[in-house]
Formats: C-alpha cells, sequence, structure tokens
C-alpha cells in the first residue's frame, strides 16, 4: 500500500508526500452498550486500515483526496466550513484538524492530502475511526509535532462528536489508536483508561455483515440509553456500572420490568468484559467464546436488541466447526455478526454459514476474514 499511496500522491499532486500514517478499523469484541452506561469495552485493531499521505504547503490551501472519493476536494483555510454532498467525507480529516486546534496541537497552515482504504465504509468497522486517527497522526507530524496517543485519540473522537456530528463512544478511536497485533484493546470508558490484553493462540475473526438495518435505529438506541438511565436512578446509583452487585435484585419492585431487563444485560456484560479478560490472561478461549455466545444470548433476550438474522447467523456459527464463538457486534438492530474462531474455520464453513443464510433470508451476507493488527502508526 505504500508504494501505491506515493504514486497515486505524486501522480495527484505533482510531488511526493512528506510524511505517510496508517490507523487501522476495529471490531466490537465485547462489550455491548456499555460504554454510556461508564464500563468496560474490548475491541479488536483489525487488518484493514486507512492510509494517510500528506505534505505541507506555503500558502493555507487545503487540498483534500481520496482514493474511495472523486475529485479533489480544494478548501482555503483556516475557516472550517462543513462539506455536504458529495465533499461530506472531508468533515472527517477537516473535523480533526479543527479538534488538533482545539486541543492545544500544531497543524501545517497549509496541505495536499491523500487518504487510501481496504476498510469497506460504513460497514461497522469504524473506517470514520481509522480516518481520523491517520489524518491526526498526518497532521501533527507533518507539523512535527510528537502528540500522545491519548490526546491523539480524544481530539479525534471529538471530530467525530463535534463536528462530523456522529455521538459515538471511545471504543472506536480508543482501538485505533491503541491497538496491537496479537492483541485486544480494554477499555475503561469512564476514565478513559486504555491498556491491551493478549489474545492468545491462532486467533482469527470472521464477520458476517448483513447489510440490514432496522428502520428506527436511531430511536431504539435512545430508547436503551433512556431505559438505563432510569435503572440507574431507580438503584440509586449516577450510571449502572456503581450498581453494587445484588443491588438490581434487591430494587426488583421499584425498577420498571422493561428497565430492570435492560440493566440486567448491561451489569453482567460489564462483569462479562471482566471475566474475558481474565479468560484470556489464561489462555482458554474457549472460555472467552462462551462468554461471546453468552453475550449475544443476552442482547437477544434482555437488551432486545438483536434480529432474526443475528441470531439466525449466531446459531449456524455456534454449531460449525471451529467456532468458539459469536455474537453482534456493535450497536445491534441490524448490523453484523462476529466469531472468535481456530484456523478450523475457513473458506468453506464461513460459505456453508452463509448459503443458509441465503436460503432463509434470500440475500447472502458480505464475509471478512480477519486478524488483529496494531493501532495507528507513521510509516
Ligand atoms: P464506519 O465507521 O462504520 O465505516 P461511518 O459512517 O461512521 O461508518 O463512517 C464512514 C464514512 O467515513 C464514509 O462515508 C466517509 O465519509 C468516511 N471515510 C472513511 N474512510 C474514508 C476514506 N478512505 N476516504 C474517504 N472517506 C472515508
Ligand atoms: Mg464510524
Amino acid at each position: 500500500m505504500k508504494s501505491a499511496l506515493i504514486a497515486r500522491f505524486s501522480a495527484e499532486f505533482g510531488r511526493p508526500p512528506a510524511c505517510l500514517t496508517r490507523a487501522p478499523g476495529r471490531i466490537e469484541f465485547i462489550g455491548n452498550h456499555t460504554d454510556y452506561n461508564g464500563g468496560t469495552v474490548l475491541g479488536a485493531a483489525i487488518d484493514r486500515s486507512v492510509w494517510v499521505a500528506l505534505a505541507p504547503r506555503n500558502d493555507a490551501q487545503w487540498n483534500f483526496a481520496s482514493g474511495q472519493k472523486d475529485g479533489v476536494v480544494r478548501l482555503r483555510g483556516p475557516e472550517f466550513v462543513r462539506q455536504s454532498g458529495d465533499a461530506s467525507w472531508v468533515n472527517y480529516p477537516l473535523g480533526v484538524l479543527r479538534s488538533l486546534q482545539a486541543f492545544g496541537l500544531n497543524a501545517p497552515t497549509g496541505f495536499d492530502y491523500l487518504a487510501l482504504s481496504d476498510l469497506p465504509l460504513g460497514a461497522g468497522l469504524s473506517s470514520s475511526a481509522a480516518i481520523e486517527l491517520a489524518s491526526a497522526l498526518a497532521f501533527t507530524r507533518a507539523a512535527g509535532a510528537e502528540p500522545d496517543r491519548e490526546r491523539l485519540v480524544k481530539a479525534a473522537r471529538d471530530a467525530e462528536n463535534s463536528f462530523v456530528g456522529v455521538p459515538c463512544g471511545i471504543l472506536d478511536q480508543g482501538v485505533s489508536g491503541f491497538g496491537r497485533k496479537d492483541h485486544l484493546v480494554f477499555i475503561d470508558c469512564r476514565g478513559p483508561r486504555f491498556e491491551t490484553v493478549p489474545l492468545p493462540g491462532d486467533a482469527h475473526f470472521w464477520i458476517f455483515n448483513t447489510h440490514t438495518k432496522h428502520a428506527l435505529v436511531d430511536g431504539l438506541y435512545a430508547a436503551r440509553h433512556r431505559e438505563c438511565m432510569e435503572a440507574a436512578r431507580a438503584l440509586d446509583v449516577a450510571l449502572l456500572v456503581d450498581a453494587p452487585a445484588g443491588a438490581l435484585a434487591a430494587s426488583a419492585d421499584r425498577i420498571p420490568p422493561v428497565a430492570a431487563k435492560r440493566a440486567r444485560h448491561i451489569i453482567d456484560e460489564i462483569a462479562r468484559v471482566g471475566a474475558t479478560v481474565t479468560a484470556l490472561r489464561a489462555g482458554d478461549l474457549a472460555a472467552v467464546g462462551r462468554l461471546l455466545t453468552a453475550s449475544h444470548r443476552s442482547s437477544q433476550t434482555l437488551f432486545e436488541n438483536s434480529t432474526v438474522e443475528l441470531d439466525f447467523l449466531v446459531d449456524q456459527l455456534v454449531d460449525a466447526p471451529g467456532v468458539y464463538g459469536a455474537r453482534l457486534t456493535g450497536g445491534g438492530f441490524g448490523g453484523a455478526v462476529m466469531s472468535l474462531t481456530s484456523p478450523k474455520f475457513g473458506d468453506t464453513q464461513a460459505r456453508t454459514v452463509a448459503a443458509a443464510y441465503e436460503r432463509r433470508f434470500g440475500a447472502s451476507p458480505d464475509i471478512l476474514h480477519l486478524q488483529t493488527a496494531d493501532g495507528a502508526e507513521i510509516l
């Protein structure tokens, strides 16, 4: 990709780039809707990335190109004008530039910029965080700054929240920034605090993206958020992460049944994240797999953010050879299922699962085979 990046940049801008960066996409491994409840989550940085090439300019011209988009978007600094239509992708690097400034980090006054990617966009693998982190590293590097990773991660999230306008948690940018090959990233969302945990053995990820999406997904998200906060209030804590063990059972008569189900999912899920870290440290992938599948069952019955399509895929996967466990990944209400497998699960097994899905639903899911990778880096 490095030579493609240099060749494409030179063809586009008539000179070589001054710096090259890369940042990976991610999968949510376990920790479903735990972020806004102050909980913990585990994510994996994957071996699909966004690469950025950049060269500073002497003027205040901001030129943005992407291998995934047509044309060059030419803006005049230092105005931050939100883009729409075909140019709206530029809001990601533009938002990063603005957030870097807000975080007191230097960037060049003018630049030529190119992004290339082997990550599918909008597939739930967080190409948005990948382009943000790769951009943040490129801008700061080109200005001779060497900010610590945590500041870059926070600036990238700020860009997505405040400029792009997506209220994502810290998982996406945290994993893209702190990822490490053969490791998972553990995030305590309330710090936030970041740690890496070794992923033992020859572990593989297989993702099945259904491309289904509940029509009311935004409203359903908001409803889950509301129900969790309602349960926390009834338990007399600020966030569900603070609920003492046994509190939920002890307060059963004071919490509406639906809010109690949501709280049960969140409290158990935070415990499952902790148990997963323990099982990972013990090298026990079979136990990790059981926790993944238990997470899905809890989504299915308690948090009710699964769908018949996702349930079908999980049911198929847990019976397939080489699968440790499977669960919906991301917010739910459609989207993708992730499975953790040994090398015994391969293309043939994946195609069998996809074929069964197609017989049932008349559409075939996208299949992706992924492994872990290092987080954002300067090349
Ligand atoms: P996801 O993060 O799951 O991939 P999002 O909707 O959050 O989905 O982010 C996808 C958007 O990020 C794209 O529509 C595009 O605007 C932007 N983006 C990501 N990668 C690139 C890229 N390589 N080139 C241009 N835009 C990109
Ligand atoms: Mg995204």
